[in-house]
């Protein structure tokens, strides 16, 4: 193991990481191949390795980024991987997807026509749907129009159209409303599909899950599943199960430099929003929200110590915290406590966090910030 400061640190579990991916690919049919999506520095827990041990020991031939930075990034790693930028390339860096055999997400015809105006060599794509996301992608209300833009498409010069995309707004949803607005999703991509079809044209890609559709309502119709968070373990809603063995691969830690007793009345932290009721053991740690640990989780949020869950007291700082280990009388200075993680029974997971502050397990391991190590254990 690289030696780090032992201040604040992600542990993350590659042989976790290698199960999920097991699991995933068990979800799916013969017809769909695993796309991991990677994007935001895999969403927190460093591409590097991450990518390494999707490529060469999980076997994973696609990943899909968020722009170009990335997508290069990957491509150090991946000689051979298919690798799909989700998002906007501006036009001037054409030439580089080319170079780089990238595959480029395309949202209009205008846009795939600058593209390949900007770059000497074949311009590779998928061309984007958009179904009821409202975000990016191509917008019609009858698949039959839809297809035969995409069949001009398709005549633009140095364009190679290898196949098309949606993304779901609410497949981690199980109202029926939701249900429904996602069954219409779905419908109009294997339509327009089936329309292309009907006009000679026969892509080889068409895909449409994410991880939530990958967990619940998995279609042997999508050639790729783009899964992202429960690659790493992570509910794509809180409130929904998903499926038996998935388990997150980061844990976060930091120590404790300081353990005080103090009298009622004393005042913890920054805007006095915290003033101890009685005689309490107060306890500093070595992070705050510079590293990722949102400040909203001032007087909320728990951490780990020998095993019990101890009480963030006042605010969160820029590099510190304080907690109430009245309760672990153990607990010193240089003890690790865990953020997120396991420590004896108890468990506090990324997602947890999420729901204390209103946010989504995403956020929280996107967050966790640049200046905290990353570790690869087992
Ligand atoms: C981020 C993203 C995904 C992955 O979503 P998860 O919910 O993490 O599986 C898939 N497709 C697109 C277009 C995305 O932007």
């Amino acid at each position: 193991m690289k030696p780090y400061l032992k201040r604040a640190w992600a542990e993350v579990s590659l042989s976790q990481l290698k199960k999920n991916i097991g699991i995933i690919k068990g979800l799916n049919s013969p017809s769909t191949q695993v796309m991991a999506v990677v994007k935001a520095d895999a969403y927190g827990h460093g591409y590097e390795r991450v990518v390494q041990c999707l490529s060469e020991e999980c076997g994973i031939k696609w990943f899909a980024v968020s722009n170009l930075d990335e997508a290069i990034a990957v491509r150090e790693y991946c000689p051979d991987a298919e690798i799909l930028i989700l998002g906007y390339t501006p036009p001037e860096y054409a030439h580089e997807i080319s170079q780089y055999n990238i595959i480029q997400g395309v949202v209009s015809a205008d846009y795939a026509e600058a593209l390949c105006k900007n770059s000497p060599d074949t311009v590779r794509c998928h061309i984007k749907i958009d179904t009821g996301m409202g975000r990016i992608g191509l917008r019609y209300s009858q698949p039959s129009e839809c297809a035969a833009e995409i069949a001009s498409m398709i005549n633009i010069e140095k364009l190679s159209v290898e196949g098309i995309y949606t993304h779901f707004a609410v497949a981690d949803s199980d109202s029926p409303d939701n249900i429904a607005y996602t069954d219409k999703q779905e419908k109009f991509i294997t339509d327009t599909y089936d329309e292309l079809v009907k006009l000679g044209i026969k892509l080889p890609h068409m895909h449409f899950m994410n991880s939530a559709a990958t967990c619940y309502r998995n279609n042997q119709r999508s050639t790729l599943s783009r899964a992202g968070i429960i690659i790493y373990g992570l509910h794509p809603d809180i409130s929904l199960p998903i499926p038996e063995g998935l388990e997150p691969i980061m844990e976060l830690k930091a120590v404790i430099s300081q353990v005080k007793t103090v009298p009622a009345g004393t005042c913890i932290s920054y805007g006095r929003t915290f003033v101890s009721d009685r005689e309490m053991r107060i306890a500093t740690v070595t992070i705050g929200y510079a590293d990722g640990y949102s400040r909203l989780l001032s007087s909320k949020g728990e951490i780990l110590v020998h095993g019990k869950r101890c009480r963030i007291v006042g605010r969160v700082c820029m590099d510190q915290l304080m907690i109430d280990v009245s309760d672990v009388p153990e607990a010193c200075s240089g003890d690790i406590v865990t953020l997120i993680g396991k420590d004896g029974n108890e468990r506090i997971t990324a997602d947890d966090l999420a729901s204390v502050y209103g946010t989504i397990g995403y956020e929280v391991v996107c967050g966790i910030s640049k200046r905290v190590p990353r570790i690869y254990i087992d």
